[in-house]
Formats: C-alpha cells, sequence, structure tokens
C-alpha cells in the first residue's frame, strides 16, 4: 500500500476490526468474571420456582407447562429417573451435559453449570448454546425423581431494543468508515499538491503558486512553502543577474587589454601613443585585479557561517589610519578634511570593518571635485557608535539613492561613469556593516553632495 490515502483507510479499517475485538474480549472478561455468577443465581432462581410449582401441582399437564415456559424464553432439558429426556424449546447448539451432572441433580442437588463454564476469551459465556452451560434442580412429581436444566434463549430474549441497538451501531460504523474516507482525501488533497509543487522546484520552476487556502499546519506548511519558492526564485533571479554582471564587466576590460595589446603590436606606432595605450592596459589590469578581490570578498561575505572574526580593538586609531593612508589624495584634489573622532573601544572585526571605512573615503574622495570638503564624524553613544562621512561632491541623484548597495549597480550619469569603479565596493560595506548588526543610511548632503551614515552596536 503505497499511497498515504490507502494506508489511512487500511488504519482506519484495521483500528475499528480492533476496537470491536478489543470491546468484545472485555465485555467477555467482565460476563466471566462477574456477571456469570449471578446470572447463575437468577436462573436458578427461575428454575426453582419452575420445579416447586410442578412439585406442588397436582394433575396438571407438565409437558404443557414446561412448553409454556420454554415460549416465554428459556430452553428446557428435562430428565427422569429413567434417563427419560425431553427439550422444550429450541435445541441446544451441544448437548454436552455430562452423566455426572444428571446424577447430581437426579440425588438432590443444584447444577451450577453457568457459574462454573469455563472462561475462554474467544468462546463467548453468555452466548455459549450448550446443554453444559445451563442450570440444573431437581423435583419430584407424583413420586417420581426429575432434573430440570435451563437456560434463556438467547434468540428469543432479542428485542427490538438490541436489534435497534445493533443496527444503531452498524449505521454508526458505515457513517464513520465512509466519512474517514471523504475526510482522508480532503486532507491528502493539498498534500498531492504540495507534492507537485516542490517536484516543479526541482526542475528549477519556481513561478507556480499553490492554491491551498487553509489555517492548519498543512496550511502553513504551504504559506512556508510559497515563501521559500519565492525566495528561491528570487534568489535564482539574482544569481543568474549576477552571473551576467560578472561575465560583462570582465569582457568589457578584456577587450580593452586585447584591443590595445594588438595597437602596441604596430612597429611603426609612436613613443606617446605606445605609453598611452600602455596606460589603457595597465589601468584595466588593475580594474581587473581589483573586481577580482572585490568578487572574492563579497563570495566569503556571502557564506552562510560569518567570517568575522571579532576582535576588541580602538576604532578611532583605525579611521585615522585610514584617512593617513589617503592623505595624498586629499592633497592632490586639494580637498579640505575636518574631523570630529571620539575615542571609542569596540568588538568587530578590525579587517573587515578597515574595508568600510576605505570604500566610504574613497568614494567621497572620488566623486567630490577638486577643492571640494570631507567631513568625518565618529561619535560613540552608550550602546553604539555612529560614523558619519559627508561630502559636497557631484551627489547621487534620487533615483540612484535606492539602488547604490545593489552589486554592481553605478549611477547612471557621466560624471560617475568618467571616474570608474566596479559598482561593488558599496555592497561589500553594506554586507560587512549588516555582518556587524549594525545599519547604513545614505541621505543628500544639503543640495550638494552625500552623506553615508553608519551605525554599529558597541558589541
Ligand atoms: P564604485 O566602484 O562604482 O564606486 P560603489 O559600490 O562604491 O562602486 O558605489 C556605487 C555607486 O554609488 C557609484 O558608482 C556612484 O554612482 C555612487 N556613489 C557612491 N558613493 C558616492 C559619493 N560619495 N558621491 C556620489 N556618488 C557616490
Amino acid at each position: 500500500m503505497k499511497s498515504l490515502y490507502g494506508k489511512f483507510i487500511a488504519f482506519t479499517i484495521v483500528i475499528m476490526l480492533g476496537s470491536g475485538i478489543l470491546a468484545f474480549l472485555s465485555v467477555n472478561t467482565y460476563y466471566h468474571r462477574q456477571l456469570k455468577g449471578q446470572n447463575d443465581v437468577k436462573n436458578t432462581h427461575i428454575a426453582e420456582s419452575m420445579a416447586a410449582y410442578i412439585s406442588s401441582a397436582k394433575n396438571i399437564d407438565v409437558n404443557n407447562y414446561l412448553e409454556t415456559q420454554a415460549a416465554a424464553g428459556y430452553k428446557l432439558y428435562v430428565v427422569d429417573e429413567n434417563k427419560q429426556a425431553n427439550y422444550y424449546g429450541a435445541s441446544f447448539r451441544e448437548e454436552n451435559l455430562s452423566e455426572k451432572a444428571v446424577e447430581q441433580v437426579l440425588a438432590g442437588e443444584n447444577y451450577h453449570g453457568m457459574k462454573n463454564l469455563p472462561s475462554e476469551t474467544f468462546v463467548t459465556g453468555f452466548f455459549s448454546d450448550e446443554l453444559a452451560n445451563t442450570v440444573g434442580v431437581p423435583f419430584e412429581y407424583e413420586g417420581k425423581r426429575y432434573a430440570l436444566y435451563l437456560r434463556p434463549d438467547i434468540k428469543l430474549l432479542f428485542t427490538e431494543v438490541h436489534y435497534l441497538l445493533g443496527g444503531m451501531v452498524l449505521v454508526m460504523a458505515i457513517a464513520s468508515l465512509l466519512s474517514m474516507l471523504i475526510v482522508a482525501k480532503k486532507l491528502i488533497e493539498p498534500i498531492t499538491e504540495l507534492t507537485a509543487a516542490t517536484k516543479m522546484v526541482g526542475k528549477e520552476q519556481f513561478t507556480g503558486t499553490l492554491d491551498i487556502q487553509r489555517q492548519d499546519e498543512i496550511g502553513q506548511l504551504a504559506n512556508s512553502f510559497q515563501v521559500m519558492t519565492e525566495r528561491l526564485g528570487e534568489n535564482d533571479r539574482i544569481r543568474k543577474e549576477f552571473i551576467s554582471d560578472v561575465s560583462h564587466d570582465f569582457q568589457s576590460p578584456l577587450l580593452n587589454i586585447k584591443g590595445y595589446a594588438e595597437l602596441l603590436m604596430d612597429k611603426e606606432l609612436l613613443e606617446v601613443d605606445r605609453v598611452s595605450y600602455a596606460k589603457v592596459i595597465q589601468s584595466e589590469t588593475e580594474r581587473l585585479s581589483l573586481l577580482t578581490k572585490q568578487l572574492l570578498l563579497l563570495t566569503s561575505l556571502d557564506q552562510l557561517v560569518s567570517p568575522l572574526q571579532i576582535k576588541s580593538f580602538r576604532l578611532d586609531d583605525q579611521l585615522q589610519e585610514v584617512i593617513r593612508k589617503y592623505r595624498w589624495l586629499l592633497v592632490e584634489k586639494e580637498l579640505s578634511l575636518s574631523m570630529e573622532i571620539d575615542e571609542v573601544i569596540m568588538q568587530g572585526d578590525p579587517a573587515f570593518l578597515e574595508k568600510v571605512w576605505e570604500n566610504l573615503l574613497t568614494n567621497a574622495l572620488k566623486y567630490t571635485e577638486v577643492g571640494g570638503a570631507i567631513e568625518i564624524e565618529l561619535t560613540k553613544f552608550t550602546n553604539e557608535v555612529v560614523v558619519k562621512i559627508s561630502d559636497n561632491g557631484i551627489g547621487i541623484d534620487d533615483q540612484s539613492l535606492a539602488r547604490i548597495f545593489d552589486r554592481f549597480y553605478r549611477a547612471d550619469d557621466s560624471r560617475t561613469q568618467e571616474i570608474g569603479g566596479t559598482g561593488l565596493g558599496l555592497s561589500i560595506v553594506q554586507q560587512v556593516v549588516t555582518l556587524h548588526r549594525g545599519s547604513i543610511e545614505v541621505q543628500h548632503n544639503g543640495n550638494k553632495g552625500t552623506i553615508f551614515t553608519v551605525k554599529l552596536p558597541i558589541l
């Protein structure tokens, strides 16, 4: 039985049969332990009153009397001292009364076959239609000794109420079985739909939507599956876009290098052109090298396990060091720099955080025209530090502002394009800041330039 539906039905039937057997066994055990004795006493009383009536009566038709009693719901067996036997009422299924039991009653003792019926698990005590499962009493009539054996005739005793109850149980059993079939089908339908959807995801098709509107666990599973599929689809789109961006960004410098290398092969090339072509090759090679380093860095940041190696260090010292490294550019572009730096000891990965400050500062330097101004602030609060890097450079238009943290995104204006870059720096910055459980924001600096604000918790 492979399908869940088949298993469900099989289990239901097994459970119904199992509970039926269990109910039978417990009722039968209860009869053997509890009711058997009481039944024996009750029936002995009835038999005794019949015997007393016959013994005390004169000139009655005993056969007729016993027939009437049998018709009232009993099976009777009468043996006289000459072992002449007579049955009244329906016959017994098994006539297994022992010789000894007959002798015992003819000798004046009562026989308690009901009480002494052996307790067998699968033998129905109450219903066991045997001559041995009777009570026996002696009586005398017209000077002759008799033994009277009696047990209720179960078939006659079965009244309309019993049939009604039996019918009710049967209807209940059939109705519950049919309802289980419908419920099982309804329960399993969404699972079948989910299975089909997982197969689609397995084939990298992330576009399907599930039509499962339920509030229960299966509904929750379907919802989570839908969210997961959408995420996978989004990741798949990003991955494909990323690969195409990477190939494009590698392709253009490689084409430039190839083209200028071919030009360099011209023996009659002027010295100035040769130097200029070699410079293009050099700068394109540097660009490729930077691109490779940044891609490697991004890959390490993308790992599931955080690559951070957290240490305690002086953030103010690190910032000063980065500024020192790029001071020559400040001088070259005649940029003014103002700083307000608090002393901060923080927990973080100094190597990755250095990349953050380097990127933000080099961007400010790159995108600010000669003679511009840059401001750097490091402010310490109780639970966090705030680093602000502002410039009054070319600024970022509103449309680009929302996208500058995207991988490979570069503002589409001619000034940015002239300056050159990979479009990976800010996505690295954002990822490092997020890994430190911090945040980064960008805004216009008045009507000229840009402000980047990084907030980091002091871990
Ligand atoms: P890039 O290598 O191009 O500088 P980034 O990811 O560092 O890549 O920056 C993405 C884009 O954001 C840049 O191409 C530029 O358009 C814009 N940008 C970043 N910083 C500044 C800034 N300080 N002033 C103006 N534009 C900026």
